[in-house]
């Protein structure tokens, strides 16, 4: 399939991820299909993807889009909790569903199994490895890693990964959609957390280690990164908006394949999560706060 044939993309999941991807492909000009296991988080999505943080109304005020375009957009983007529907109308798909190893790879039988076979099949997992999410699918040729940063319509790399499988068209196409999406795509080899996630893992734990370790407070780490590293966030807030769980399965996941200290989750990473602390509720639907609210530090 050429990049001119992809005319209607489908997002897998409209959590913290999907409904910011299912925004910038909307915004693209491509009819978007987005699908997700309850009507009630794609009506959110869609209020988030008007009305969020980072949602069309933040480019209105700032004077990029107009009244009647951000309506055009929303109106491109159809939501739904049916797979037939779903499959039925898409070019090119990009899963977004939690990162979980299992439940993405049944995901991917049944789009494989129920979406035409020119589809291209495009996984947004911050870590798990193109070769193993391949294996659910018989188009390997057509499967890909297409790696988003949050938020989604304002970040401007896309890691693309491809699996050994993966064809020299498929790989082109997700470059060029990246490309009409606005964004800077950028290939990395497959491997756990291929760059950007392995880099950030380390770096995330790392800082919970020290603060675990005393060396200083929840604020006054993310203060300090912020000023001594110019970074526009500091780690525990990054963290917060990112999704502890997500962080927590990302860590297991590269250190369960790698065995390299650095990657081990910290034990009160886990502790939070388990207790609900999945995140910015803002952001995380369910979630009773990130490390900002449990460690009571006001949100900057
Ligand atoms: P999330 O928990 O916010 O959203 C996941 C969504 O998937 C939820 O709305 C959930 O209802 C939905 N879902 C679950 N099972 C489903 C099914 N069977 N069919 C359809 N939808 C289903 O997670 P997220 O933070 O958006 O992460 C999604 C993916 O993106 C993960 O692989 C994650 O690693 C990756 N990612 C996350 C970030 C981040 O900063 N959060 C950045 C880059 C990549």
């Amino acid at each position: 399939m050429e990049i001119e044939n992809v005319k209607a993309i489908g997002v897998v999941g409209a959590g913290t991820m999907g409904h910011g991807i299912a925004q910038t492909c909307g915004g693209a000009g491509f009819a978007v299909y987005l699908v997700d296991v309850d009507r009630g988080i794609l009506e959110k999505a869609l209020r988030l993807i008007r009305e969020g943080p980072f949602g069309l109304m933040k480019f209105v005020e700032k004077g990029k889009l107009s009244l009647s375009q951000v309506d055009d957009i929303v109106e491109r983007i159809k939501i739904t909790t049916d797979y037939d529907e779903f499959c039925e109308h898409v070019d090119a798909v990009i899963e977004a569903v939690p990162e979980d190893p299992g439940l993405k790879k049944k995901i991917f039988k049944v789009l494989d199994e129920k979406c035409p076979e020119k589809t291209v099949l495009a996984s947004n997992t911050s870590g798990i490895m193109i070769s193993e999410l391949a294996t659910a699918v018989k188009r390997k040729e057509r499967f890909v890693g297409m790696h988003w940063f949050n938020p989604a319509p304002l970040m401007p790399l896309v890691e693309v990964i491809r699996g050994p499988l993966t064809s020299d068209e498929t790989f082109n196409i997700v470059i060029e959609l990246s490309r009409k999406m606005g964004k800077t795509p950028i290939e990395a080899k497959d491997g756990p957390g291929f760059y950007t996630t392995r880099f950030i893992a380390a770096y995330l734990f790392e800082a919970i280690r020290l603060f675990e370790s005393g060396v200083a407070d929840v604020k006054g780490i993310d203060e300090m990164t912020k000023l001594a590293f110019r970074h526009p966030m500091g780690p525990f807030e990054l963290m917060d908006l990112i999704g502890l769980d997500t962080m927590l399965h990302v860590g297991e996941y590269i250190y369960n394949t790698v065995h390299e200290p650095q990657y081990a989750p910290p034990l009160l990473l886990r502790k939070l999560v388990l207790s609900g602390y999945l995140g910015d509720s803002r952001f995380k639907p369910g979630s009773r706060g990130g490390w900002l609210d449990y460690f009571k530090v006001a949100k900057p």
